[in-house]
């Protein structure tokens, strides 16, 4: 016999025992009350003989009263407890076996089911969660083994072609180039990766100093001087003086350096790209205009989703995760970003930061 055999027989008698014990003791109870009363107002006297014939039929009562109690308790423990526990037990084992779709059917409006069905509300609600972290993570990882095959390949093949002995000195500097600018690439991209990774994870940025923000905006911009001048960019400024806010200033000027470096990327020679400045006693607020391809609609609506490239025109320049870097910093500075956008006109991208509370962060004089 096995021991879980085992261990149900011991639980079915020790169920009885209690209801028979429970049994036993109100009918006895009763009984006694019952002979009471006969002997007390009836005056009837009771001989050895009914008493036996009495205590028989009360002890068949309780042995009979007991099973019943037992029966019925087993019935009602299968149905109300035993039934919702497999349901519960048989879907929690095919979440661990990773099947992330498994739902709990709730067991009807019965009062008595009220804590089961909690209890499969929060494990549907579990379920769902995982199974869309599960998705980002694989979504995750075949972006970023996309990603990384691409400039791979490029530099594969350039370096196969490079190893060709009749090769004038134009191609070698080309494929060299070719070379050069994809692991360019690849060291960016592993960059962001590690950048967002480890901004995923942060929610507190020890490094917050007071710092001039228009300073930071104008160093930024002339980051990008050989881009303007090559593309024949003009330059538009509206910076207010001496806006001091307490932030990371690290982190501040990845968000800057990526809305800047889309802002060239995407205007035309000839455009426009403008910064300004504005701030009051609580926020300040940063716009990066530029008059470049706009953005539309749809496109708009996943632009900080990661890895997301609306225009692939300019994919090999970048790898769709500048925006979700930003988007990041800005949230977990409690800060807002949003765009504004008119396909073939331009765009402008507006971040609102809180300069927080105290001294160091109102605007110095
Ligand atoms: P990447 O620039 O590397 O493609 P981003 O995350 O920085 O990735 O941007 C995501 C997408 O948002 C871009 O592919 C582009 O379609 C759109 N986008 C971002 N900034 C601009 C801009 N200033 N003008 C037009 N489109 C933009």
């Amino acid at each position: 016999m096995k021991k879980t055999d085992f261990r149900k027989i011991l639980f079915g008698i020790s169920n009885w025992c209690v209801f028979f014990l429970l049994a036993a003791f109100v009918v006895t109870c009763c009984m006694i009350l019952f002979l009471n009363i006969m002997s007390d107002t009836l005056g009837i006297t009771f001989t050895e003989e009914n008493i036996s014939t009495a205590a028989k039929l009360t002890f068949a009562n309780v042995i009979v009263i007991s099973l019943l109690f037992t029966a019925i308790d087993t019935i009602r423990r299968k149905v109300m407890v035993d039934r919702p526990t497999k349901r519960i037990t048989d879907a929690g084992k095919k979440l661990t076996d990773g099947d992330f779709s498994v739902r709990i059917k709730k067991l009807g409006d019965n009062h008595a089911y009220e804590s089961f069905n909690s209890i499969i509300d929060c494990f549907n609600k579990m379920a769902e969660e995982l199974g869309s972290v599960e998705t980002l993570r694989s979504d995750f990882i075949s972006n970023v083994s996309h990603e990384l095959k691409t400039p791979l390949a490029v530099i594969q093949n350039y370096g196969t072609m490079l190893q060709s002995h009749e090769l004038s000195e134009e191609k070698r500097i080309e494929y060299a180039k070719g070379v050069t600018d994809n692991s360019r690439r690849l060291a960016s991209l592993i960059t962001n990766i590690l950048k967002l990774n480890k901004l995923e994870n942060q929610q507190i940025f020890p490094a917050n100093e007071r710092f001039d923000l228009g300073e930071q905006l104008c160093e930024n911009l002339l980051q990008f001087e050989d881009i303007w001048e090559q593309k024949n960019i003009g330059i538009e400024t509206k910076i207010e003086d001496d806006i001091y806010i307490y932030s990371d200033t690290e982190l501040l000027s990845l968000v800057w350096g990526n809305l800047l470096s889309n802002a060239f990327k995407f205007t035309e020679s000839g455009g426009r790209v403008g910064v300004s400045l504005t701030a009051d006693e609580k926020y300040a607020v940063v716009r990066i205009s530029d008059t470049g391809c706009g953005i539309s609609a749809e496109t708009g609506s996943h632009i900080f989703e990661k890895f997301y490239q609306g225009d692939t025109s300019h994919a090999t320049q970048g790898n769709g995760l500048g925006l979700a870097l930003v988007k990041r910093v800005v949230d977990i500075m409690q800060g807002e970003i949003s765009v504004e956008s008119e396909v073939g006109k331009g765009s402008t991208f507006t971040v609102k930061l809180r300069r927080g509370e105290g001294v160091g962060m109102e605007k110095a004089d």
